[in-house]
């Protein structure tokens, strides 16, 4: 390898060098949005809140069943059928 970058142009070199810090961040973004939705399943799981209580606004209110989302969607669906 070492061999090769040596005798590879100044452009090769940099073109190799920006693919793999593009890639390498790529993975680390990758990385971090797994570790987030892993994180978000996890608390889920634990009966814990993301979003502190704010259902409406929150991006798993559809499938939320803590029993403020329950509660919420109770309430919208009685504001909805007019009762
Ligand atoms: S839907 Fe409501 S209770 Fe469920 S995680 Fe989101 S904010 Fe918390």
């Amino acid at each position: 390898m070492r061999e090769s970058l040596r005798r590879a142009s100044v452009p090769a070199r940099r073109q190799l060098i920006t693919r793999l810090l593009r890639n390498a961040s790529l993975a680390v973004l990758g990385l971090a949005g797994g570790a987030v939705a892993v994180k978000r399943r996890r608390l889920l799981r634990e009966g814990k809140c993301l979003n502190q209580g704010g259902c409406r606004d929150c991006g798993v209110f559809g499938d939320c069943g803590l029993p403020r989302a329950l509660s919420t969607r109770s309430v919208l669906a009685r504001i909805r059928d007019g009762q």
